[in-house]
């Protein structure tokens, strides 16, 4: 293990859009930041997708690995550093935090900002990944628009489910909600709105078996009913996964105040979290919105929470 003696103003975890735009404010107010971008996810969740068209100041649309390469190179344009590791171990508690890379090197820094993005539940089946933006998606109102006029299947049965099978029901010709159980755990209020939706049908007792797909999209799925193991065949060329997804925390418990459901806590509105000098920002916080835009915004707000705190300190 090796440290090095310079204590950085603020280090950065995570390179989505919150990390990045973190990046870019704190660069501006000329805090020399250090952002661990990921081994292997840089850029963060956008870079597994292909169109992204909500996110504002792009009327064509935007490749979100494109979209996520302009931001690094806007926030690199002011200074920040931005190196492709991953935090392997950190010591918030005192004045000075420690991150630890993965070669074992100890970074210090006086503030950090944790934006470390959570991933979707995935049903584990061979080819899901590779039907991603294929007819697989796991977000509703990312690309609902894209499946006018399609069936469609949406998986699971919480809220999300039901709210994801709702929206869906503005584009698609029909929407099919598989659940593995005979009851849904979705609210009563969502459960009615779901029922009463002449799109809406269901599939109870069942869990999807396989992907099927023709020319690299999807084509269809087998059911599996969970109570006897017969399967059946379900046409649909697109299929919207909503079994939750888990942030991406695993750093920080026992250091970090989290939720029941495992994402760090924040004195909302700011982005403190609940040891000070350390923020939180992006969907690694948020449960309810989850978009590029509202990462964008709160790594934003971590950037300026973080600097009213240095010059607290001095
Ligand atoms: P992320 O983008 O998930 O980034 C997290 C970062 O943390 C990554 O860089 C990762 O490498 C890093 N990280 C994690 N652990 C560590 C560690 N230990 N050390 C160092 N780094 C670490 N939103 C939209 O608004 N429009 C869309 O069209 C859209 N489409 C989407 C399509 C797909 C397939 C997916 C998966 C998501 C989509 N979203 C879309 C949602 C959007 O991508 C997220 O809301 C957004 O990326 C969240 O940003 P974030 O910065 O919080 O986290």
């Amino acid at each position: 293990m090796s440290a090095g003696t310079d204590v950085r103003d603020v280090v950065v975890i995570g390179s989505g859009p919150a990390g990045y735009t973190a990046a870019l404010y704190t660069a501006r107010a000329e805090l020399r930041p250090l952002v661990f971008g990921g081994a292997v996810f840089v850029g963060g969740s956008l870079t597994t997708t292909t169109e992204v068209e909500n996110f504002p100041g792009f009327p064509e649309g935007v490749d979100g690995p494109v979209l996520m390469e302009n931001m690094r190179a806007q926030a690199e344009r002011f200074g920040a550093e931005i190196v492709e590791d991953d935090i392997a171990a950190v010591d918030l508690t005192g004045d000075v935090k420690t991150v630890t890379d993965t070669a074992g090197t100890v970074h210090r820094a006086r503030a950090v900002i944790v934006a470390t993005g959570s991933g979707y539940r995935r049903l584990g089946l061979p080819n899901e990944d590779a039907l991603s933006g294929r007819g697989v998606s796991w977000c509703a109102t990312c690309d609902g628009f894209f499946f006018r006029d399609r069936d469609i299947v949406v998986v699971g049965g919480g809220d999300t489910a039901m709210e994801e099978a709702t929206f869906l029901t503005r584009f698609a010709r029909s929407v099919t909600v598989v659940h593995r159980r005979s009851t849904l755990r979705a609210s009563q209020v969502m459960r009615n709105r779901a029922f009463s939706d002449e799109k809406i049908s269901f599939a109870f007792d069942s869990e999807i078996a396989a992907l099927h797909e023709e020319n690299g999209m999807l084509s269809g799925l087998t059911l599996r009913d969970t109570r006897d193991g017969t399967t059946r065949e379900l046409a649909a060329t697109g299929l919207f996964i909503a079994i939750g997804h888990d942030p991406r925390t695993e750093l920080f418990r026992g250091q970090l105040e989290l939720d029941s459901a495992g994402y760090l806590k924040v004195e909302s509105p700011s982005t403190r979290t609940s040891v000070p000098g350390v923020f939180g920002a992006g969907d690694v916080v948020d449960h309810t919105y989850r978009q590029a835009i509202t990462a964008a915004g709160s790594g934003c707000a971590a950037a300026l929470d973080a600097e009213r705190y240095l010059a607290a300190l001095s």
